[in-house]
């Protein structure tokens, strides 16, 4: 057995948190999730499983701006106000914004408008001041249909379960990679988004499916959610999940977002 200086010099190279060198240096195995909660679909591994191996890391290249296109409805943007956004109740949001910049604040909120199929792009940063460890780290979420997260977190050298990582869909699937950038930075996820389907009597047909790009890095190939998002557990399809709101999501950790702009996902001869 090493001893605990030379394993906390190993967890400083392996950029692991004060809490996971604190926890080699008493000779514990850092415990970054769950060995109690259900078992996923799939029968692999639990949910938010412990022992579930973290996706490798992935250097992101440089940011490349990304405009919206002539027909996207921008939901942020410079010189944009909140007048796309609700609290969960109907209220006005208080979360403070400037010069295009929102921060988190009290409770999620909501667009007003709701979705089906969506082309999304989103652009956010985790505070630069690092506060925290594992999901009490730069946590947020960006909610599709309302419920199914693809989460936000600062997962920069900052480990926790792997289904709860950054750009994970939260509960369920690791992202293939960790492609994320530092506290502080500015960061994309472009996401195709497939609702859920359901028959006219609500039976679930078809599971909601997600493309996402983290840094422009693949991160989720056409991927099914397994159910709404929850915590240590997933729910099973109802019908009101085929179409709804974004939702960003506020975890008490100061999230900023920006330039974050929809298409809807239509055929030519659709109406
Ligand atoms: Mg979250």
């Amino acid at each position: 057995m090493l001893p605990s200086r030379s394993l906390r010099q190993l967890a400083v190279v392996l950029g692991c948190s004060a809490f996971v060198t604190a926890a080699l240096a008493f000779g514990q195995t850092p415990r970054l999730g769950y060995d109690d909660t259900p078992l996923q679909p799939d029968g692999k591994w639990r949910i938010h499983d412990s022992r579930r191996p973290l996706p490798r890391v992935v250097t992101p290249g440089p940011v490349v701006a990304a405009a919206p296109p002539g027909d996207a409805l921008v939901l942020l943007g410079p010189g944009s106000d909140l007048s796309q956004w609700q609290a969960g109740n109907g209220a006005t949001p208080t979360w403070p914004m400037s010069e295009g910049v929102l921060q988190t604040g009290k409770g999620a909120i909501q667009t007003k408008a709701v979705f089906t199929d969506i082309q999304l792009h989103v652009e956010f940063a985790t505070p630069a001041k690092v506060e925290g460890e594992g999901q009490g780290r730069g946590n947020s979420g960006v909610f599709l249909a309302g419920v199914f997260e693809v989460q936000v977190l600062d997962s920069f050298q900052n480990p926790t379960y792997a289904d709860g990582q950054a750009a994970a869909m939260y509960g369920q699937h690791p992202p293939l990679v960790n492609a994320s950038r530092g506290p502080g930075e500015w960061q994309s996820y472009d996401i195709v988004f497939t609702a859920p389907r359901f028959s006219p009597l609500g039976q679930h047909v078809s599971p909601a499916v997600a493309t996402v790009f983290h840094n422009g890095v693949l991160v989720h190939n056409a991927r099914a959610f397994w159910g709404p998002t929850a915590h240590r557990r997933i729910d099973p399809y109802v019908a009101s999940t085929a179409r709804g709101p974004i939702r960003l999501q506020d975890h008490q950790n100061p999230v900023r977002y920006r330039n974050v702009w929809v298409r809807e996902l239509r055929e030519p001869d659709e109406p």
